[in-house]
């Protein structure tokens, strides 16, 4: 069936805007992507890595292989102390598998994303680049986006996609507040400081193998792929701060140093990979969750409403289990009610989305800050836990635990695509087990 009249205006086109896309596209849905950069797959980003709950909605979307293609498989982790000694060495790639039936697969940004555009139909018209919101007004059959440029988008809903600072996340706050409800949006607290950024392979150190380094208060994590070594460099800031800082070239500099002379990619140097850094960004890491995720017509998504520091690698992937559960229900209530479903149908859609993915979005909130805290070590405690609980459970059952089964076991199937062929592992997917 085609959904011809309904129509989303997506807001943000990063890989949870492009994901949506692909969703949409499949249920037959039409749809608009608004990105306010002159290109969705910019330059710099860091390496993201795919875990098997989105690697199964892109089987069932078809381009799994190709995506394979472009990735690298996460063999092993080796956990360092910042000096370089070697603590752990633990072997991670049968553990995915086997509990999921996928590997975990890492890929630059830029990579990610340039797929995920280019394989989506008729991109060049439905993305609409350099397009930034001035206003949104909601009405009962409808959304109107006003842009910039003076231009309008019609739609039915807008799904914000628009990342940590959204815009659409502040316009429905404007107007849930217009409507007597409080709400905060999403407040985020910064923990760590951190460079992160690429260079070219410099030769040594294992492609396959996610090397992180420990200490208080600094820790890294770096993986590379034949051509290039991502690192992401953190610096525990002495005290938590709400604000957000934009840092001058000097500290950019200063962070360097701290870091120059520090082996972070197997016995390679810091040092030596920043002579031949291609990209790199000085920023503070958020996390947080916020306390409205729709209001009215306009819904959010991924970044714009949970937050999270990278040391798990989940953002995306908890951004890719909130487009599922939300299409979704999307594409049920089209078919059960039609392509102009009234305003009170959509708010038991959404509230529906978020009821789904909520949990694992906390567990992953949650697990995020102890894993920068087992690398940037805030107390004695957490180094305790980092150099002698960690050891004595084994790094393959934690994870198991709070990777597996509290957070990618949560997975979205896509219920309007075929599910055969996809992938299980010993631990069931708890929405189709
Ligand atoms: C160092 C680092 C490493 C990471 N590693 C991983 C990992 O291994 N695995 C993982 O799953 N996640 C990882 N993440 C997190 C992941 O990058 C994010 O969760 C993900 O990018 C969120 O996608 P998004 O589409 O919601 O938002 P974003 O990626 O922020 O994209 C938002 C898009 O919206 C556009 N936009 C913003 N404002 C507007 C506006 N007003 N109008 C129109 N467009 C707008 C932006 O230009 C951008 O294109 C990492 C993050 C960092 C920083």
């Amino acid at each position: 069936m085609s959904h011809t009249d309904f129509r989303v205006i997506i807001n943000g086109g990063g890989p949870v805007g492009l994901l949506a896309a692909h969703l949409l596209t499949a249920a037959k849905i039409k749809y608009v992507i608004l990105e306010k950069s002159s290109t969705v797959a910019a330059e710099g980003g860091a390496c993201i890595f795919l875990q098997g709950s989105t690697l199964r909605v892109i089987e069932q979307l078809g381009f799994l292989e190709q995506l394979i293609a472009l990735s690298t498989p996460m063999e092993f982790k080796e956990d360092r102390m910042i000096g370089g000694k070697t603590c752990r060495r633990t072997e991670v790639g049968s553990l995915w598998m086997n509990n999921h039936g996928y590997p975990c697969l890492y890929l630059p940004r830029k990579a990610l994303v340039g797929f995920l555009r280019d394989s989506l139909q008729n991109h060049g018209e439905t993305i609409r680049l350099n397009s930034n919101i001035s206003d949104i007004k909601t009405g009962a059959n409808g959304v109107r986006v006003f842009l910039n440029d003076g231009s309008v988008e019609n739609g039915s809903i807008v799904l914000g996609c628009d990342g940590t600072y959204s815009h659409t996340l502040r316009t429905a706050q404007k107007l849930a507040q217009e409507n007597g409800l409080q709400t905060q949006g999403l407040s985020t607290t910064r923990h760590i400081q951190t460079l992160y950024g690429y260079a070219p392979y410099p030769g040594r150190g294992e492609i396959g193998t996610l090397y992180e380094a420990r200490s208080s208060p600094l820790g890294a994590q770096s993986c590379a792929n034949a051509e290039t070594v991502i690192f992401v460099l953190a610096r525990r800031l002495p005290k938590a701060r709400i604000e957000r800082k934009h840092y001058t070239e000097e500290e950019k500099q200063e962070f360097v140093d701290a870091w120059r002379d520090k082996p972070i990619f197997a016995d390679v140097t810091f040092g030596e990979i920043w002579k031949k850094s291609q990209w790199s960004i000085l920023t503070d890491q958020e996390t947080g969750f916020s306390d409205l995720w729709y209001h009215d017509r306009i819904v959010m998504a991924g970044d714009s409403v949970t937050s999270m520091e990278s040391f798990a690698g989940m953002g995306f992937n908890i951004g890719a289990m909130h487009v599922v559960s939300l299409i979704n229900g999307l594409e049920e209530l089209i078919d059960r009610e039609g392509s102009s479903p009234p305003t009170s149908s959509l708010t038991n859609v959404f509230e529906t989305y978020r009821a789904q993915v909520e949990k694992p979005s906390r567990n992953a909130i949650d697990l995020t800050t102890k894993a920068v805290d087992g690398t940037t070590w805030p107390s004695w405690l957490s180094y305790m836990i980092d150099q002698y609980v960690f050891p004595l459970v084994g790094v393959r059952n934690i994870m198991h635990q709070v990777f597996s089964k509290d957070i990618i076991r949560y997975g979205q199937l896509v219920k309007f695509l075929p599910k055969e062929g996809t992938k299980t592992g010993a631990v069931a997917w708890h929405f189709d087990p």
